[in-house]
């Protein structure tokens, strides 16, 4: 009897929650993930911390309103990321942010989700968890309460792919660096890459001296585990990664590609309603009517994402490197970037009025509506992964500086694999810069523009999909 009565219950109301690591990259593209499932008619409840929602009120109270307000089923959970509000929490403390997640969030998400399972009130229970794949602490509450969890890898498939080799690196005697090794020396472990990959094209973690890392090995363990979920989502597109989501799925079948996820979305929610940022910082529009007034393709973007810090001096070679090329640039520059205290961490005055000529600054862009603006022309970034992929989606070409992580790997694909710009890797004097700015945007201006526009139309071919469906 009871079988038959348990049978006969109504399926619970799906609900998902979604729970990203805390910073921008990956804020912007789980919640882009979160309005389509959304749109697809689900319940979903976006778990941001304190710290990243109190931001979000801040600067977009009406904005962040309106993006939410057309989905009922959408509401915001916040949860502390345990560390105090003066933490700096730019890339130089990830591991601050990682281990006090650890310790302190994990408990109260056990908790929370516990009080959601017996609230009676007007949401049902969690019947699904997407929980970001660096925190797979999340596996472990999901088992227990023996709720389904997807794991969402906010990174390329191609970076996702060397992390999970690092274990081969160390057994084959790759890993670790001893100092002396030449950095361009092939590497012949990583299945897929062993046409092109270098030493200084692995993620970042592998240039540690001791295995005993404590990044590398938080590294080594998340990667692994993360393959504890029931599948894997990346934002990323077969036409792109093909051969290497091969190798992948040859360990791991369960992988769901639905990149580029701003492709989807653009085409889901029409092109006619405006795109309204998650963004943390306060966007300077200003240098939309800036980029109106510039020749078409004429204007090099320059930005470094989220986290990245440079120093002062890495700051003055980029600056001479882009004024010597004569080229227009468009450079956002975050406050809180710069490395050395000298001067407060202020942007050099010199820099900033000697950028007036044909240069525009400014702290924080719309960097997506920047991209697909007619003036852009090329991208100077740092390759993180949603920089990269909608640099693809606008068909802009890169030259490639990365800062950390898996930016070194994406960058050996940009230039090597998919020929969509240059890598600049390792390098930071005026000399390359300007010489680099000057082949992208002028010299092998063609090629690129080429490669790119045949990438973009690829990216964009999940909308074309979409529409087909439609008619
Ligand atoms: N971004 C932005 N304005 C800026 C710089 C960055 O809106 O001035 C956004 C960018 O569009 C991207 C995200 O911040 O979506 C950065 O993510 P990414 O993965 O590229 O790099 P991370 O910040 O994680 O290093």
């Amino acid at each position: 009897g009871t079988t038959q009565e348990q049978e006969a219950q109504p399926q619970p109301q799906p609900h998902v929650l979604i729970f990203p690591f805390p910073v921008q990259g990956h804020v912007n593209s789980m919640l882009k993930l979160a309005e389509l499932l959304c749109n697809a008619g689900l319940l979903v409840t976006f778990l941001n911390s304190d710290y990243n929602h109190n931001r979000l009120l801040r600067l977009e109270t009406t904005d962040l309103h309106a993006r939410f307000t057309r989905w009922p089923g959408f509401r915001f959970e916040t949860i502390t990321d345990g560390l105090p509000d003066d933490h700096p929490r730019s890339g130089e403390y990830l591991n601050d942010i990682f281990d006090s997640i650890k310790m302190i969030t994990k408990p109260l998400f056990r908790k929370m989700l516990v009080s959601l399972r017996r609230s009676s009130d007007i949401r049902p229970p969690v019947t699904c968890i997407i929980a970001d794949g660096i925190m797979t602490f999340a596996i472990d509450v999901a088992e227990e309460l023996e709720i389904p969890i997807i794991s969402f890898r906010t990174i390329s498939a191609c970076s996702f792919w060397a992390y999970f080799c690092i274990p081969k690196l160390i057994e084959a005697g790759e890993l670790p660096f001893k100092g002396d090794e030449d950095m361009d020396g092939q590497i012949t472990c990583v299945p897929g890459m062993e046409s092109f990959l270098r030493r200084r094209d692995l993620p970042s973690f592998c240039r540690a001296k001791d295995l005993d890392d404590p990044t590398l090995q938080v590294v080594i363990t998340e990667t692994q585990k993360a393959t504890r979920a029931s599948a894997l989502i990346l934002n990323t597109f077969e036409e792109l990664e093909g051969p290497i989501l091969s190798q992948i799925r040859s360990h791991y079948p369960n992988i769901y590609t639905i990149g580029p996820l701003l492709a989807l979305l653009k085409c889901r929610l029409s092109y006619s309603s405006p795109s309204i940022s998650s963004s943390l910082w306060e966007e300077d529009k200003s240098c939309m009517s800036w980029l109106d007034s510039q020749p078409l393709k004429s204007v090099l973007y320059v930005s470094f994402g989220s986290l990245a810090v440079v120093t002062r001096d890495e700051l003055l070679e980029f600056w001479y490197g882009l004024v010597n090329s004569r080229q227009r640039f468009l450079w956002a520059i975050r406050p809180d970037s710069i490395a050395e205290k000298e001067g407060n961490g202020q942007i050099p005055l010199e820099l900033v009025e000697g950028t007036k000529e044909r240069g525009f600054m400014v702290g924080w862009a719309p960097q997506e509506d920047v991209l697909v603006h007619s003036s852009v022309g090329g991208f100077l970034t740092h390759s993180g992964w949603n920089s990269t992929l909608e640099s693809v989606f606008a068909g802009v070409p890169m030259i490639c500086w990365p800062y950390f992580a898996d930016q070194q790997t994406n960058c050996r694909f940009v230039s090597e694999v998919w020929k969509l710009g240059i890598d600049m890797k390792d390098r930071c004097d005026r000399r390359t810069v300007e010489n680099m700015v000057k082949e992208l945007m002028e010299e092998r201006r063609e090629e690129f523009m080429k490669s790119a526009d045949q990438m973009a139309k690829l990216a964009r071919r999940i909308e074309v999909l979409f529409s087909e469906q439609l008619t």
